[in-house]
């Protein structure tokens, strides 16, 4: 394709200044969340004056718009999703736009046991849980919430329900949890699931915490290796992960490493926040708001238009190694 792109003259798709292809959009729902993870929101959700988020009608405009544009998954995320009362329209809607092929959520797994079958009748399929310990006390200590139990079980029910791909999420976490491994791999033998360990990336709200508790996914990946894991190949959607199979194991690992080297190169996603702000990375920039162009259904073409320009200025990479993070205060204030 050429750059800049030519407005209605080519088929518009997703490209950034750097050959980069995007298919992959992440979607914020809200900001809000019920948990207060040690990393994230620290002492809980403080809602920032009145705030209001995407409405189901400008959601569907966003779903429909990126999906003109090439993209053909889209993961909603947050804050915590599951606190929107609307969610099962919501994935109702995106599912039902024309090219998403696959409508993908990561939530906390609060509401898991009791929703699983309504979001998957509404149409999801994919579903990412954040699990950061196995050990409940140290569960409560990391997200603030004795919930491990019930989480466990929401798996369960949706592994039931026929999920196409259940995910685990896990930030490793210095002195938290990095003694789990042994634990975490014994649980995977028979299950069918991903497990992704996160390495924990500095956001604009985080002190000494970083110092202290970050820890590189490196030895994990020696381990792996040594223990007979294999590295497998990456699809056009797929996430960030390193993706490490094993013959006796029923279940995978990933390993999610943003300060490795090479980790942009590979970058294949947008986000949109919740409250309508194209961001190109996690880091390091204010986003482009989109909403003025969400308004209604005339505006499509000048709402590709600021999305098409807005890509042109992508960065080649973050900055994260440097100490910059850009204005991200805590990934739930653009969907992590
Ligand atoms: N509330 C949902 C959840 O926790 O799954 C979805 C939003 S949360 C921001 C998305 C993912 O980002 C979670 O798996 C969470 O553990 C991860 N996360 C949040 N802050 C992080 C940080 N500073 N470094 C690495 N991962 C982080
Ligand atoms: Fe909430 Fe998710 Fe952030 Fe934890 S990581 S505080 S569950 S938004």
């Amino acid at each position: 394709m050429r750059w800049p792109p030519e407005f209605g003259k080519v088929s518009m798709m997703l490209e950034d200044g750097f050959s980069r292809r995007f298919h992959y959009l992440r979607l914020s729902l809200t900001e809000a969340c019920n948990f207060r993870c040690t990393y994230c929101l620290p002492d809980g959700y403080k809602p920032d004056g009145r705030k209001s988020f995407l409405t189901l009608e400008e959601i569907r405009r966003v779903s429909s718009t990126f999906a003109q544009l090439g993209v053909q998954k889209i993961r909603l995320t947050g804050g915590e999703p599951s606190m929107r009362r609307d969610l099962p329209a919501i994935i109702e809607t995106v599912s039902q736009t024309n090219g998403i092929e696959s409508v993908a959520m990561t939530t906390n797994g609060y509401r898991l046991k009791e929703r699983a079958k309504i979001w998957y009748d509404a149409g999801l399929r994919d579903l990412n849980v954040s699990v950061d310990s196995l050990d409940a006390r140290q569960f409560q200590l990391i997200t603030g919430e004795n919930k491990l139990a019930s989480i466990l079980e929401g798996i369960d029910i949706a592994q039931q329900v026929g999920y196409r791909k259940i995910k685990v999420n896990t930030v490793l976490l210095k002195n938290l949890n990095d003694h789990e491994l042994s634990q975490f791999l014994f649980w995977l033998r028979n299950q069918p699931i991903e497990l992704r360990f996160i390495e924990l990336m500095q956001t604009g709200e985080m002190d000494e915490r970083f110092k202290k508790h970050h820890q590189s996914g490196l030895p994990i990946k020696a381990r792996l290796l040594r223990e007979g894991w294999v590295q497998q190949n990456r699809g056009l959607t797929d996430g960030p992960a390193e993706v490490f199979s094993h013959p006796d194991y029923l279940g995978k690992i990933g390993l999610i490493m943003p300060y490795s080297k090479d980790f942009c190169s590979n970058c294949n996603r947008l986000r949109v926040s919740s409250t309508g702000k194209l961001h190109l990375c996690l880091f390091g920039e204010q986003g482009i708001n989109l909403r003025e162009y969400l308004q209604n259904d005339a505006q499509s073409s000048e709402l590709k238009k600021q999305i098409l320009s807005g890509l042109s200025s992508k960065r080649e990479t973050h900055f994260l190694h440097q100490g910059d993070t850009g204005i991200t205060p805590h990934l739930a204030s653009i969907g992590g």
